[in-house]
C-alpha cells in the first residue's frame, strides 16, 4: 500500500510506544519495571468518575457543539480568571481530543509551508511532527549547554523573517524545568517586536515543587496574552489522560477557524469527559493537590537516588514528573540513549525513554510516575546493571 509521503515522514510518538512495550512485557509476566509512562499511575479521583457516570445515566450521550459545551468552557474559563488573571470568555476556547488534539489544531491553523517556529531542546517528543505536518519547519533552540535554562538571547539568535512561533514549556517535558518571570519578560518582548506567536504549553502548572508558583508567558500583560495560545488539559493534574480532553485559550478568530477544523475531523471530543472534566476544574482540588504531594516526594527520592550513579549527571526538576539525566559520563560505553536505554531494559529490565526524541542522544527521562517502591527497586538495577 503507498503511504502517502507526509505520513511516512511522522515517527510514532516514542513516549507511547516504550509505554506499550513495558505493557506487553509485563502481560507476558517480565518483571519490567517502567520508568516511561507520561501518565499519573494514579486512578482519576472517584468523585470525576461519577460525574461521568451521572451524565451516562441522564442520557448525555450525544454530540455536542464542536467545540466543546458552552459549560464546560465556562469552567474553563472561570479557571484561567483565577489563574491567569486574564479576561476570557467561551470564544477564546477550543475544547479538543487532549491537549496534543489542540496544538495540532492550533498549529494546522496557524502556521504554513514556508513558516519557522522554535522549540526550545530538549522538546516534547510530539512538537517537532506536528509543525511538520502544518508545513512549517521547527527551529531549534539547544538548552542541552545551558543546564535547560532558557536565554532571551538564544530566541533572538533563533530568530529570521520566516520565524511564526514559538513553543514555551513549562515547567518542561522532559526536564522538568521552569522558566523565571524576567527571561519570559524578554522572551514576550522579542516576540511582540518581531510579531511572533507564542505558544504556551502549560499543561504541567499544577505539577509545580518546593512551593514555587507557576508562571505563564500568558500572564504577563495583555499585549502578550494576545499574542498567545495557551494549551492545557486534565490529564496531568487529574490523572485523566485516558479521557482524553484537552483545550486551547487565544484569539477568538483563530478558536472559530481551529473548530472549523475540528468540526471537519474528530467533531466534539466525548461528551461524558467533558462533563467528567467539568467535575474535575469546579471540585474541591484536594486530590489534586494530594497527587501533587506524592509527586514531590518521589522526585525527591528519584533525584538523590540517580546521584548516587555513577556517569548519571542530573539537574533536579522544578515540576513534572520527569527527570532528564544526563548520561555523558556514560558515552564511552554507549553510543548513544536508544543503545543505552536497550541496555537497561535487556540488563536491568527498566524502560526509560532515550533522549533521541526529545532531542538529545546524551540524556534518559526517568519518570517518577510510579510508585516509591519501583523508583528506589528500579535505580538500585540500574546501579547494578552498570557495576
Ligand atoms: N504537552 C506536553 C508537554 C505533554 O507532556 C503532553 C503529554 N501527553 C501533552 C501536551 C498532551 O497531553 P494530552 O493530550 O494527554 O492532554
Ligand atoms: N506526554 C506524555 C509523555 O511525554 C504522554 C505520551 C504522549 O502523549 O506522548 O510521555
Amino acid at each position: 500500500m503507498k503511504i502517502s509521503k507526509m505520513v511516512s515522514d511522522i515517527p510514532a510518538s516514542p513516549t507511547l510506544s516504550i509505554t506499550a512495550k513495558v505493557g506487553a512485557l509485563k502481560a507476558q509476566g517480565q518483571d519490567v519495571i517502567g520508568f516511561s509512562a507520561g501518565e499519573p499511575d494514579f486512578d482519576t479521583p472517584e468523585h470525576i468518575k461519577e460525574a461521568a457516570i451521572k451524565a451516562l445515566r441522564q442520557g448525555k450521550t450525544k454530540y455536542t457543539p464542536a467545540g466543546g459545551t458552552i459549560e464546560l468552557k465556562e469552567a474553563i474559563c472561570s479557571r484561567t480568571r483565577n489563574d491567569y488573571k486574564l479576561d476570557v470568555g467561551p470564544d477564546n476556547v477550543i475544547i479538543s481530543c487532549g491537549a496534543k488534539h489542540s496544538l495540532f489544531n492550533l498549529c494546522l491553523t496557524i502556521f504554513e509551508p514556508g513558516d519557522e517556529v522554535i522549540c526550545i531542546c530538549p522538546y516534547w517528543v510530539s512538537y517537532p511532527p506536528i509543525i511538520k505536518i502544518a508545513g512549517a519547519t521547527p527551529v531549534i533552540i539547544d538548552t542541552t549547554t545551558t543546564d535547560f535554562r532558557l536565554y532571551a538571547d538564544q530566541v533572538k539568535e533563533a530568530i529570521t523573517k520566516r520565524t511564526k512561533g514559538i513553543i514555551i514549556n513549562s515547567p518542561s517535558n522532559p526536564t522538568g524545568m521552569m522558566y523565571g518571570k524576567d527571561e519570559l519578560e524578554k522572551i514576550a518582548e522579542i516576540c511582540l517586536e518581531n510579531d511572533i506567536t507564542i505558544i504556551s504549553d502549560d499543561i504541567y502548572q499544577k505539577l509545580v515543587f518546593d512551593g514555587a508558583s507557576f508562571f505563564s508567558i500568558a500572564a504577563l500583560s495583555p499585549e502578550v496574552a494576545e499574542k498567545t495560545f495557551i494549551i492545557h488539559g486534565v490529564s496531568k493534574t487529574y490523572a485523566m489522560t485516558g479521557w482524553r480532553i484537552g483545550y486551547c485559550i487565544g484569539n477568538p478568530e483563530a478558536i472559530k477557524a481551529m473548530t472549523r477544523l475540528q468540526s471537519q475531523s474528530t467533531s466534539n471530543p466525548t461528551s461524558i469527559a467533558q462533563e467528567a472534566s467539568m467535575a474535575a476544574l469546579t471540585s474541591d482540588q484536594s486530590l489534586a493537590e494530594a497527587m501533587r504531594k506524592t509527586f514531590e516526594g518521589r522526585r525527591n527520592i528519584m533525584v538523590s537516588k540517580l546521584k548516587e550513579i555513577p556517569g548519571l549527571d542530573i539537574i533536579e526538576p522544578d515540576g513534572t514528573f520527569y527527570c532528564f539525566p544526563s548520561i555523558k559520563g556514560l558515552m564511552d560505553r554507549f553510543d548513544g540513549a536508544n543503545t543505552f536505554a536497550n541496555f537497561l531494559l535487556d540488563n536491568a529490565l527498566v524502560a526509560v525513554v532515550p533522549g533521541e526524541g526529545f532531542g538529545s542522544k546524551e540524556h534518559i527521562r526517568v519518570s517518577f510516575a510510579t510508585s516509591e517502591d519501583n523508583i528506589i527497586k528500579g535505580l538500585e538495577r540500574i546501579k547494578q546493571a552498570l557495576t
